[in-house]
């Protein structure tokens, strides 16, 4: 494989200025927040169908979700303790014709209009597995065996606006459920944080695999961060892209039982189960590719189009 130090190094701003203007992404006028070219989701779906390739599930159970969650479910699952700054929440209106007449004009002369807007049921998902918890928990104890899903690429928001062109406020989290007795989830977790490496390396990018943290909020955040670092709870893969440092473009979680006691998961004998979960962030992978192989898929090396492009 190539040494990734042979690619060009690239600061932020240019690079995202360079896939701008090659057509890749589209700027929306608030940061993180991009529509893509026919080349650049051609790539983000031949990353997806890479992963379905290589995967390592045995009969993963498909299933799909919208890009909204129950607001009870983000508060049931803790979320709105560890990450407030990153939620998205789904507001709308709900007056009468005065109200809306004073929304209008709020509106039009350029005012605020959040005070018109009402708290709605729904949130925007923040990781694409929240969804397949009480889902499964709901049909009764997991099978013998235990269960994995495979979402495919799902939207995720998180309010995070950046000109870093690999930090998006939405994007494709390519997302794989698995649910169990807690040696085999744990081991199924480590064996993708490998499977990975090798996915990425196939397609000529430089990854290492690292013990990490979620961007936990807060003071009691920062103890949060030390446990899960200490349990090793999160892996990350890290590719260069742009910039400096390195960025995670997927991760591999080992929720143990988080997940299972708050909505009751229960192996097939009862015990209770553990979970993990692995994402692949796809727009983030793409963007690796571009940054390393070039903005032009024609130009890329001929084996790395032969396994992605076929
Ligand atoms: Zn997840």
């Amino acid at each position: 494989m190539a040494n990734v130090a042979a690619a060009p190094r690239r600061a932020r701003a240019e690079f995202l200025a360079d896939l701008i203007s090659a057509g890749l992404l589209i700027p929306s006028g608030v940061d993180g927040a991009y529509g893509r070219g026919g080349t650049f989701e051609a790539v983000r779906a031949a990353v997806d169908a890479f992963v379905t390739r290589r995967s390592l599930n045995v009969r993963p159970e498909r299933m799909a979700f919208p890009p909204v969650l129950p607001r009870r479910q983000l508060e049931r699952i803790g979320y709105l303790s560890s990450f407030p700054h990153l939620a998205g929440t789904i507001f709308s209106f709900e007056g009468d014709e005065a109200e809306a007449a004073e929304l209008e004009r709020r509106v039009g002369a350029g005012e605020d209009w959040g005070g018109l807007q009402r708290q709605t049921d729904l949130v925007l998902v923040p990781a694409a597995c929240y969804p397949v918890y009480p889902a499964v928990a709901a049909r009764g104890p997991l099978p013998v065996g235990g269960l994995t899903v495979d979402l495919g690429g799902s939207y995720v928001f998180r309010n995070e606006p950046s000109c870093d062109p690999a930090r998006w406020q939405m994007f494709h989290q390519r997302e794989m459920i698995r649910l169990g007795a807690p040696d085999e989830v744990a081991g199924w977790r480590d064996a993708w944080a490998q499977r990975a490496v090798e996915i990425v390396g196939e397609l000529g990018l430089e990854a290492a695999v690292d013990v990490a943290t979620d961007p936990f909020f807060g003071r009691s955040g920062r103890l949060l961060a030390r446990s899960q670092r200490s349990q090793s709870l999160k892996l990350e893969l890290a590719v260069w892209i742009s910039g400096d440092e390195p960025t995670a473009v997927a991760s591999f979680n080992y929720h143990r039982e988080h997940f299972s006691s708050v909505f009751d998961l229960r192996e097939a004998g009862g015990e209770q189960a553990h979970t993990a979960c692995v994402g692949f962030g796809l727009e983030r992978v793409a963007l690796a590719l571009f940054s390393r192989h070039g903005l032009d898929p024609a130009r890329w090396p001929a084996d790395v189009t032969a396994l992605l492009l076929p």
